[in-house]
């Protein structure tokens, strides 16, 4: 590879921006050469900083406007340019930039995502929510601008470096742990605290992602994303149990075949692959996989009964309209009731489908969302109804 990579990163400060920022660092004669761009974060000024100065970044944004002061006085003396507010983390995404990482958490990652889009990047795609509540659109932005989805979600990506032959494809196989709760019964389940729920078993991930698994919303959400990230029927897509999360996807051809991807469950790998591509890099420090070592894999098909929020993501990507914005946004606010002890485990995805049902019920279900705006108009309705169900104070 020949040249500078201009890399700007969404969510520097997050478990994927980490990653991101490890990749960049972990040098070497034959790795890209990488200019930073653009970093940014939400409260986690000083974090923000030491990781602008560590890889003198032209600009670091804190989405936080109350921070603004703590970071302009970090960055003093640095050349480093300081801003602040979400606006402030939209415009950075439009700077110019060969490759943007994805990274921030939720719908809020939306707005920048688009700019990435816009300005006719890579986009390398960790935030799934904003695939989730907006593809089709995001999808016909790219087309405009000429943006490139790299998908950074290990699923995603395993799908994406197997994906040779797209018209042969007979199905895609999401793979999944199972989460911290596989084996648990709904009494269980019904008894968990947040601290056992976010401990997963393979990944140390952020806390929102983490619930996520532990619910299987993370499943069901990578189904949508899947579907359309490869634009391709989510009945055609399958999700398997695989504990050991060593094969990070699947896809079958017509002629018989079973391409996968394999590795470790490290996030540096995907995330280089989509920073190099369309070339690979090395990460020498990395700890190979050895399947002697592991010994066997195990595979069994999920259970919708115990969770249930599969069978949700299915409903809501068939249904063709405004159903994933919704399943997202009510998810979104369960999950932090959830973190801030406010409802139990279960009732997470039990209220995610009560007001997913109450939308696909109502008259604009079959709305196929036309902008952007009407993106952010469902999701305020989802997030309001979610609140008014769980009787949540402001
Ligand atoms: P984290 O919670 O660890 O990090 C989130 C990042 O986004 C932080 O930098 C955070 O800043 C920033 N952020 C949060 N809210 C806002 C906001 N409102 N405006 C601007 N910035 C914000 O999340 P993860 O890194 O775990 O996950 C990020 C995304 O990647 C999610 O969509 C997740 O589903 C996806 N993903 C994550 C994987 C993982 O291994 N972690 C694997 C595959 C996908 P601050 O630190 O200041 O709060």
């Amino acid at each position: 590879m020949s040249g500078q990579t201009r890399v700007s990163i969404l969510g520097a400060t997050g478990s994927v921006g980490e990653s991101a920022l490890s990749v960049i660092a972990s040098g070497g004669p034959d790795a890209p050469e990488f200019q930073v761009v653009a970093l940014t974060a939400n409260t986690n000024v000083e974090a923000l900083a030491a990781a602008a100065i560590a890889t003198r970044a032209e600009v670091a944004v804190i989405a936080d406007e109350s921070r603004y002061g703590v970071l302009k006085s970090l960055l003093a003396g640095t050349g480093i340019e300081a801003a602040a507010g979400q606006e402030a983390v939209s415009a950075s995404a439009s700077r110019p930039a060969d490759v943007v990482v994805a990274g921030i958490v939720g719908i809020a990652g939306l707005p920048p995502t688009l700019q990435a889009v816009r300005q006719g990047a890579r986009v390398a795609l960790a935030n799934k929510e904003s695939m989730v509540c907006a593809g089709p659109l995001l999808r016909a932005e790219a087309t405009r601008s000429g943006a490139i989805f790299l998908p950074i979600d290990s699923e995603h990506n395993a799908i994406f470096q197997v994906l040779d032959r797209p018209a042969r494809v007979e199905k895609l196989i999401l793979t999944s742990s199972g989460g911290p709760f596989r084996s648990a019964s709904l009494a269980e389940m019904a008894a968990v605290t947040p601290e056992r729920a976010v401990a997963h078993p393979n990944f140390a991930m952020g806390a929102k992602i983490s619930i996520d698994s532990a619910t299987m919303m993370n499943k069901g959400l990578e189904l949508i994303e899947a579907a359309y990230l490869f634009d391709t029927p989510v009945e055609r897509i399958e999700v398997l149990i695989h504990p050991q999360q060593i094969i990070h996807s699947l896809v079958a051809y017509d002629d018989g075949s079973v391409l996968a991807q394999l590795g470790l469950p490290d996030m540096r790998t995907p995330i280089s692959y989509a920073l190099a591509w369309p070339d690979r890099m090395p990460l020498p420090g990395m700890e190979r996989l050895d399947l002697a070592k592991i010994g066997r894999l195990d595979f069994a098909p999920p259970d919708t009964d115990r969770f249930p929020a599969l069978r949700l993501a299915r409903t809501a990507v068939s249904a063709g309209g405004g159903g994933p914005i919704v399943l997202n946004g009510a998810n979104e606010i369960a999950v932090a009731a959830f973190l801030q002890r406010r409802i139990g485990f279960l009732t997470i995805a039990q209220v995610a489908g009560e007001v997913l049902d109450e939308f696909l019920g109502g008259a604009s279900a079959a709305c196929v969302p036309a902008s952007f705006d009407d993106v952010y108009e469902t999701d305020r309705w989802a997030r309001r109804r979610t609140i008014e169900k769980l009787r949540l104070a402001a």
